[in-house]
């Protein structure tokens, strides 16, 4: 038999989009994008009907019983079906968003991979009705005159940390650039060689010291910086000194820094600003709560701190964001420049910031409807709690055969390069499958419609109920149910 009458007998585009099945394709996807998937499909069946005939040898004709074979696959009336089931997926596929929620069962609570600080209900509200519709962003509604997009958030944000004014950038490295630009640009500024970090990210206190115009004036050594070190730095071209705090590694041992109160004094002597990058913007003494003590924002400005820069996404728990609070002056000059224009945050954002900074007018609450500080402070044996419930419900869903579901003690991190030494005591959910591999589950969740991130430790994949929660437990008990991802030929489903 002829192998081109195989060929021939596959539908034509304008065929199959004139029937029933593509009508409604075209209704969810429009005709274009329908008209490129179907052609990709019919790709894809030409290719399998060449693949079937691939053995045979002679070319032009088939053989009976390959015939026989490709006719089966090829010719019978469900070729058209299975175009159109491939079109499909292939449109499902082209239309989903890339950037998808994940459920994160990795413990590091501030993961850079999975977009550092989830945001509260609250906060979130604020931002999506700020986002959604048309706000007084840069309206006065008292006046009716246009205002100022960091007015609102300024009034909570010096209430709290005691700052005289405030305004936010995109990111705290933005805020850094910002500062350093507007107060020091063309003039030197001291730093400690203890502090001259790396952040990650191509964040580098040197790198973006030479981005502003600022020359760097490294004092001190790295292990001991003493105040004589500074003083003698000092000159007519001093711009501003800065402090940055070395928010994700430790110098232990033989090692002497200057304080911020210290530093201050002399720098209000001289007239120059002080400037403090804190990294993460801790609100509340965390020390509370049984972990390290970070130096808080209120601290530092109480200290005399001029600009204290941080972040919004960190230990902060709100919107991406670089929080710049300090003295009236300096903050207005940072205001005026230009870059701030080029910097400044969005609506989005301003309204998450406000909403954010009013949870922390009442901490205990902060504590609570932060998500960040929730994971953060919750005991081990709340966690721990968490999990066995979690596991429990989870070894039901699967049934004894499928898997083994046990509760193990695990360490989460703060992570976004806070709190480096913190070793947060945790529990995981730990499950070990029976027909597949631990990577291939993990793979396999990696896969589902809402991704879950575990890790794979003792050939189990554990997920930290301190990220985790009960909500992402409940999740993976309902696809537990509801698909055969643990069984050897399963893992499409969820
Ligand atoms: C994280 C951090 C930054 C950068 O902040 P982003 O908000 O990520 O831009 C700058 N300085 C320090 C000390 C930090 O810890």
């Amino acid at each position: 038999m002829d192998k081109n009458s195989f060929y021939r007998k596959i539908p034509k585009v304008d065929v199959l989009l004139g029937e029933k099945e593509a009508e409604e394709l075209i209704q969810e996807y429009g005709y274009s994008a329908v008209r490129g998937a179907v052609r990709s499909a019919l790709q894809q069946e030409r290719e399998r009907v060449g693949a079937i005939l691939q053995n045979e040898s002679a070319p032009g004709n088939v053989p009976e019983n390959v015939m026989e074979a490709a006719g089966k696959h090829a010719l019978c009336g469900d070729q058209q079906r299975r175009i159109f089931d491939c079109a499909a997926r292939l449109l499902e596929k082209e239309f989903r968003p890339e950037i998808r929620q994940v459920l994160n069962g990795t413990g590091v609570i501030l993961h850079t991979g999975l977009g550092r600080a989830p945001l509260g209900e609250h906060v979130l509200a604020a931002g999506l009705r700020a986002a959604g519709g048309y706000t007084s962003l840069e309206y006065d509604l008292e006046t009716g005159k246009r205002g100022e997009r960091s007015s609102h958030f300024e009034r909570v944000l010096c209430r709290i940390t005691g700052a005289r004014a405030a305004m936010a950038v995109n990111n705290n490295a933005a805020a850094v650039l910002l500062a350093l630009t507007a107060l020091a640009r063309g003039k030197e500024v001291p730093v400690s060689r203890g502090e001259l970090v790396e952040i990650g990210g191509q964040f580098r206190i040197p790198d973006v010291m030479e981005q502003s115009g600022a020359v760097l004036r490294e004092v001190g050594t790295t292990n001991r910086t003493r105040l004589a070190d500074y003083e003698r730095a000092l000159c007519e071209d001093t711009g501003a000194v800065m402090k940055v705090h070395t928010s994700n590694y430790r110098i232990v041992g033989f090692t002497e820094s200057v304080g911020t109160a210290e530093l201050s004094a002399l720098c209000r002597e001289k007239g120059i600003p002080l400037i403090a990058d804190l990294g993460s913007g801790v609100l509340v003494n965390l020390e509370k709560y049984g972990l390290k003590r970070e130096p808080t924002v209120q601290e530092l400005i109480r200290q005399g701190a001029d600009v204290v820069c941080f972040s919004g996404d960190k230990l902060l728990g709100g919107p991406q964001a670089g929080v710049i609070a300090g003295k009236k002056e300096y903050i207005e000059r940072m205001r005026r420049h230009p870059l701030a224009r080029a910097l400044r945050i969005d609506k989005f954002t301003a309204a998450a910031l406000e909403a954010v900074m009013l949870e922390y007018l009442h901490p205990e609450q902060a504590v609570r409807n932060i998500p960040v500080l929730r994971m953060l402070t919750r005991p081990a044996e709340s966690v721990r709690g968490e999990a066995q419930k979690a596991a429990e419900m989870l070894q039901n869903a699967v049934g004894a055969s499928a898997a083994d579901i046990t509760v193990t003690p695990c360490v989460s991190a703060a992570g976004g390069g806070s709190l480096p030494e913190e070793e947060i005591q945790s529990y995981a959910v730990a499950i070990l499958p029976k027909e597949i591999s631990a990577p291939e589950l993990e793979r396999r969740l990696r896969h589902l419609d809402t991704p879950v991130v575990g890790r794979i430790s003792g050939g189990q994949v554990l997920l930290d109920m301190r990220t985790f929660e009960k909500s992402g437990a409940e999740y993976l008990a309902e696809v537990f149910r509801n698909s055969d991802i643990l069984n050897v030929q399963g893992g499409d489903a969820g």
